[in-house]
């Protein structure tokens, strides 16, 4: 059984759950379940999503929330009607009526995060399992100091977190963040 749902069965009932699936459409793993199954089992789940990443509207502000009807409602009468812009939400709208942008979104980051973990493991390194958007990599160096490394090169990663974290890009920034690998971490030119 999936460790969160069996987390969800045990966690009493008077205790709100909320489940972060900012990550959701990036999921291959099949197996993988939404928590949006368990609301009507469980008043107390909160399920969230994001358009910042799926759809590339970062700092857009804008989201949602999948919850039993009671807890909707709590919600309804806390929040602050204004905290969406007319602005953000019709780019949720848009995006909610494009299946097209949606599956081609997909397909590429997966495309690119298949590319950039074989690109790794042939460089001799191990990659972590990733169902997201990015990739966490011990390449055996000093995050920190690669992150400034590739930053001179035009390439942003996040160095602070243990082990280096590469977003997935497109093509051509993908490319580019292996080339810079090469050339910092093998001397290649
Ligand atoms: C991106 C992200 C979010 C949501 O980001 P917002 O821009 O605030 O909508 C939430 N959780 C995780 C783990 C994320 O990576």
């Amino acid at each position: 059984m999936c460790v969160i749902f069996d987390f969800i069965r045990r966690v009493p009932d008077d205790i709100i759950v909320l489940v972060d699936e900012a990550y959701i459409d990036f999921v291959e793993d099949e197996t993988y379940p939404s928590a949006v199954q368990l609301i009507h089992d469980h008043e107390n789940v909160v399920v969230v999503r994001t358009f910042s990443k799926i759809a590339g509207m970062a700092g857009a502000r804008i989201g949602y929330a999948v919850a039993c009807k009671e807890m909707i409602w709590y919600y309804n009468n806390m929040v602050n009607f204004f905290c969406a812009s007319g602005t953000a939400l019709a780019g949720a709208e848009a995006f909610l009526d494009d299946d097209e942008f949606r599956t081609r979104t997909r397909r590429e980051m997966i495309k690119g995060r298949t590319y950039i973990m074989d690109e790794l493991r042939a460089m001799g390194y191990e990659p972590y399992p990733s169902q997201t958007n990015f990739v966490a990599c011990d390449m055996h160096v000093d995050p920190l100091k690669l992150t400034e490394q590739l930053r001179q090169k035009g390439i942003l990663i996040r160095g602070n977190l243990g082990v280096p974290r590469m977003t997935v890009g497109d093509k051509e920034a993908n490319h580019a963040l292996i080339q810079a690998l090469h050339e910092i971490l093998q001397g290649d030119n």
